[in-house]
């Protein structure tokens, strides 16, 4: 019995040295690479340390004051205080905070809004979307008659004409904006005046932009949708998760469309870290955060711009931008691996009117999030400008990546992520 008790307290690296070396590495590869991955970021500690809590083995099915489960008080109090955090930071009716992803609370939209095979028109993943937009390969493709909108392949921006047109032929049921990889500012208004055109519900996906949204530094989608989902882990930089954020007339089938009808227990772990992460977004320094990214994005744009490099739209409004490899002849699968080696992250990317493949695109998407977090600047900004020029213009120089890296490293160095005691 003493034995069992015992185990209990063992700490990660006594008990399991094979992972917690693991996650050291992890921990050490983050604090010495240019992370620009536009869908990353670094949650604060107090944010960490609610979800490695005992509430991750809690189960609480169903929602606070009306549970499966006894022995919840505290949990209740917990899941409303996340509640009434999203809901006054989105200036939202109702908030649903169960949610297990960005996909888990797409699908739950569609499911609190629509039957089984109704349209929905929503943006295609090569023009930016995401997946759970309805890509051939996801389920939603499977459960709902999907129609997509993309971007004019010559500005790499939405066309409202061209969308309200599809949507007066097609009338779905449900209109889906938001995106994965779009530079500049949506149009919610616009969106919302097709919609109502079209007699459709309007969604907004603002995972990518949920930050900026926070803060007031994007216009919220907010007044203009029926729903509005977003994840929690990119510019809003909690952990992972995901809020739906809906009118009241959608709150109780928003509600059960999550549980029971697509999860059964949420993560209460989770969501008291999202709690945390929802107060953090109301503090002067995470406005500020936000302030800096938007400019170090802007910095990387137009350095990279000067450095010969085509921005798809020119630029960005917001945390990312696509950069269009063709005229330099190396596809972006190739660009990301020659930059790993060189300890800057980035992932492949479709550009508007992409000859390549999803495996082998001829663009990148770069972000700003993670390295604002971390405290660089537009000094910083200006450097790595230069040395994903260096790298992708001599792609078969091995010795030039060695050095690019030692200097990537160095700059790291200077700006720690967390503390090294963490
Ligand atoms: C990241 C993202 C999601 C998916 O989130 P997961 O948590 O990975 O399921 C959904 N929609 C958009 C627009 C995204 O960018």
């Amino acid at each position: 019995m003493e034995a069992i008790r015992n185990l209990l307290e063992v700490k990660l690296q006594a008990f399991d040295p094979e992972v917690d070396e693991l996650i050291r590495d992890e921990m050490r590869r983050n604090e010495e690479t240019i992370n620009l991955i536009a869908s990353e970021n670094y949650p604060p500690k107090s944010s960490m340390k609610a979800i490695s809590s005992m509430l991750s083995g809690i189960y609480s099915e169903g929602y606070p004051g009306e549970r499966y489960y006894r022995g919840l008080e505290n949990i209740d109090k917990i899941e409303s205080v996340a509640i009434k955090r999203a809901k006054a930071v989105f200036g939202a009716e109702h908030a649903n905070v169960q949610a297990l992803s960005g996909s888990s609370a797409n699908i739950a939209a569609y499911l609190a809004l629509l039957q089984i095979g109704d349209p929905i028109l929503s943006m295609e993943i090569d023009a930016g979307g995401h997946l759970s937009h309805g890509a051939k390969v996801n389920i939603v493709s499977k459960l709902f008659q999907v129609h997509q909108y993309g971007v004019d392949p010559a500005t790499g921006l939405l066309d409202y004409d061209a969308i309200r047109k599809m949507a007066l032929e097609i009338k779905p049921r449900l209109i889906v904006c938001g995106a994965s990889a779009y530079p500049r500012i949506i149009d919610f208004a616009r969106f919302g005046a097709i919609a109502k055109e079209a007699g459709a519900f309007l969604m907004d996906d603002m995972a990518h932009i949920a930050g900026m949204v926070a803060t007031g530094d994007h216009p919220s989608p907010v007044p203009h949708c029926d729903i509005v989902t977003t994840t929690t882990h990119k510019t809003l930089r909690m952990t992972r998760g995901a809020l739906i954020l809906c009118r009241q007339e959608h709150a109780a089938k928003v509600d059960r469309a999550v549980f029971p009808v697509l999860q059964g227990g949420p993560h209460q772990a989770n969501i008291s870290a999202i709690a945390v992460g929802l107060k953090h977004l109301t503090t002067p320094e995470y406005k500020d955060y936000i302030g800096r990214l938007l400019k170090n994005a802007k910095l990387l744009a137009s350095e990279l711009q000067a450095l010969g490099f085509a921005i798809v739209s020119g630029g960005t409004d917001n945390h990312l931008m696509l950069v269009d490899l063709s005229a330099q002849g190396i596809d972006g699968d190739r660009a990301s691996i020659i930059l790993e080696e060189a300890n800057i992250v980035v992932n492949k990317n479709k550009v508007p009117g992409d000859k390549g493949t999803a495996k082998k695109p001829y663009g990148i998407r770069l972000g700003s999030p993670a390295i604002t977090t971390r405290g660089m600047g537009p000094e910083e900004v200006r450097q790595i400008a230069r040395w994903i020029q260096s790298v992708l213009l001599n792609p078969d120089d091995e010795a030039l990546r060695k050095r690019v890296k030692a200097e990537v490293t160095a700059l790291c160095r200077r700006f720690p992520i967390y503390q090294p005691t963490f």
